[in-house]
């Protein structure tokens, strides 16, 4: 799921390269036209200064966070600058973890400086993030106060029973001073808390990071958590559970993640770390969501739906998993490098996030997690997501990345205005597997596609060009022209015709119609925020009840409403009654019932052409364990073959 900042270490050492030429143009600019002998002299000479570059470079920008009041959700952030520029200026991002300007300036209460000598220093706003500094030749030493009570995996929070940052919601920056190696303390933890996060670790209470972008790419959980660990394909897991002990198995989330983790990496055939962290919240409350970083997940889920539908964890795991390559690493050039002072625009979060929650499913279907059954059905659900949202005909898959920066506003998240990024993005995915498949007579799928996007950008410390990148990536693989197939379904919104993919994995769509519950509104939520009422439908029993737009839906069925909400109102048939508690926007609660009204609606199955073919079975089972058809793929096909039939 959501989302990123931060960069991956090949793009970190590319960007410090980049700058070293901008300071030292000259010198640099000088090389291409020097002989041979000229140019070593001077590439020894190059390498002496940028020694001595390094070796100043490496005073380290230090900061502390000291939780100074969990009760009152107070941190106190103390910055120590190294002695530099006379004037510095200081950042807050305006935006991290969500693809949203969320303002983290907000929550600063106060902000002084002084330098060493603890002289005060004039602090000075120039715009409601940013502060410029004055005589600081000789370092300086700057303090801050922040609320910080934002829950969930894309927020930061001090509370009485724990700690979780996101630290660019926490932490300012120098801007000239984004590449300088970090020292970060935690201070004035309560009594037996601890700090769990994937930053290198120095002592007790120290960690280093090499720059800002890792520092604040690593989450920190502080608290009473459970900690587990397992060694699998090489790498070294950590899992850190923040929960209720009685409502989670260790046990079994090990032996699950355990298994996700193989099947990614043998996926894959790479391993970019040596260490990963997966962090776990499990709120009694509501909670859903997790968030992405290149060494760690951190992933909130409601504690009930844990017990309820364990399959749930499994699929936030195997997406955020997959994100260390597919987003952190083979990243779109438009989100690098991270400004944190405005939008990065991106056309490409339709194969960041959407083709991440394909190559998820493939994940869980070869670890065991999932069948063919549980797969067509995912999909057939994934498509009528997509077809009962008008806005597939309005809004392509790039608009819809382009505009995730409006997915805050309630309006914007109407079927009828915007489309996901995640569900569209998540069928292009399977069906440029299927085009690729076709192309190349079953040589190659979309995992060949994934791993050439890695050794040709990842591996290579480069970014690819948004669609563009992947177009180039699948044709390099297919050997075969896909413009069409980007041109109609990933810039433009031209209907996708299912049954002309599917018929080579023997397949067709067939539309029912039915009569399905209709609670009489429609509502949604901004990633893990409340869900809102968005709209009520006129004359429903919902209007006549008094549901209004606006409206924060608390609970539904007497459950914390969220993620699960969906599955919950499904399971109403006509005439049952929906109960929910709602809070206005004043803040007072109140209690609504009415019965479930009925109407036609069309869903998308997904059955087999009346005649399947062995060929046909043959490339269905090598697209659900996401293989190209090679000579070494036999005897995993005739497995997939045996499961195949017997279900049938
Ligand atoms: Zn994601």
């Amino acid at each position: 799921m959501p989302r990123n900042s931060g960069t991956s270490d090949r793009a970190t050492t590319q960007a410090g390269t980049d700058a070293f030429c901008r300071e030292r143009s000259r010198s640099c600019l000088d090389k291409r036209s020097y002989g041979l002998r000229q140019l070593l002299a001077l590439a020894a000479a190059t390498f002496l200064f940028s020694h001595a570059t390094r070796v100043q470079a490496q005073t380290p920008l230090s900061y502390t966070v000291a939780l100074v009041s969990p009760a009152e959700h107070l941190v106190q952030v103390q910055i120590v600058l190294p002695a530099g520029q006379p004037e510095r200026e200081l950042q807050m991002p305006v935006w991290n973890a969500l693809y949203q300007i969320r303002d983290f300036s907000q929550f600063v209460n106060w902000i002084r400086a002084r330098d060493n000598a603890g002289k005060v220093l004039n602090i000075a706003e120039i715009d409601k993030s940013r502060w410029r500094l004055s005589d600081t030749l000789n370092g300086a030493v700057v303090e801050y106060q922040m609320y910080l009570d934002s829950p969930g995996p894309f927020g930061a929070q001090l509370s009485s029973t724990h700690a979780f940052f996101n630290l660019a919601q926490v932490l300012m920056y120098p801007i000239d001073s984004r590449a300088t190696p970090i020292r970060i303390r935690f201070t004035h933890l309560p009594q037996n808390w601890r700090v769990a996060t994937p930053l290198q670790s120095l002592s007790e209470s120290g960690y280093a990071a090499e720059n800002y972008d890792r520092l604040v790419d690593s989450p920190v959980e502080i608290g009473t958590f459970q900690e587990s660990d397992f060694d699998e394909s090489g790498g070294h897991f950590r899992i850190v559970v923040d929960a209720e002990p009685d409502d989670y198995d260790m046990q079994k989330i090990t032996s699950e993640l355990r298994k996700i983790v193989a099947a990614a990496i043998s996926w894959m055939d790479d391993r970019p770390f040596d260490t990963y962290m997966f962090l776990y919240h499990f709120p009694r409350g509501p909670g859903g969501g997790g968030m992405e970083h290149a060494y760690s997940t951190a992933i909130d889920l409601n504690a009930e739906q844990v017990k309820q539908s364990p399959a749930t964890l499994a699929s936030v795991t195997a997406h955020e998993f997959f994100h260390l390559w597919n987003v952190k690493r083979i990243r779109p050039l438009g989100l690098e490098p991270v400004d944190y002072s405005r939008e990065n625009y991106t056309r490409a979060l339709w194969f960041s996030e959407g083709v991440t929650s394909t190559v998820a499913e493939t994940i869980q279907f070869r670890a065991g997690l999932t069948n063919e059954r549980e797969y067509l059905y995912h999909l057939a659900d994934q498509i009528t997501e997509l077809e009962r949202r008008p806005a597939h005909l309005t809004q392509s898959a790039e608009e819809s990345s382009l505009d995730a920066w409006l997915e805050g506003n309630s309006y914007y998240r109407r079927p009828e205005r915007s489309i996901s990024y995640y569900n569209k993005g998540e069928l292009l995915g399977m069906m440029l597997d299927l085009a690729v498949r076709d192309a190349s007579h079953g040589a190659a799928s979309l995992r060949e596609v994934l791993q050439w996007m890695n050794a040709h950008y990842a591996q290579q410390g480069r970014f690819f060009n948004g669609s563009d990148g992947v177009r180039e990536a699948a044709e390099a693989v297919a050997h075969a022209d896909l413009g069409p197939f980007f041109t109609k379904y990933v810039a433009g919104t031209e209907e996708i015709p299912w049954d002309e993919f599917l018929r080579s994995v023997g397949l067709h769509i067939e539309t029912v119609s039915n009569t399905v519950p209709d609670t009489g509104f429609g509502a949604s939520h901004n990633s893990d925020g409340p869900l809102a009422v968005t709209s009520v439908e006129p004359g429903s029993s919902a209007e006549h009840a008094g549901l209004l737009v606006g409206d924060i839906i608390v609970e539904i069925q007497g459950k914390p409403a969220g993620q699960e909400s969906r599955q919950e109102l499904a399971r109403l048939n006509p005439g049952d009654t929906v109960r929910v508690k709602l809070r206005e926007r004043h803040g007072a609660e109140r209690e609504l019932q009415w019965k479930v009204d009925g109407r036609q609606e069309l869903t998308y199955e997904l059955r087999d052409l009346a005649q399947v073919t062995s060929e046909q079975r043959a490339r269905r089972g090598a697209w659900l364990k996401g293989e190209a058809q090679g000579a070494g793929q036999t005897k995993a096909d005739a497995e997939i073959r045996a499961v195949t039939n017997e279900k049938r």
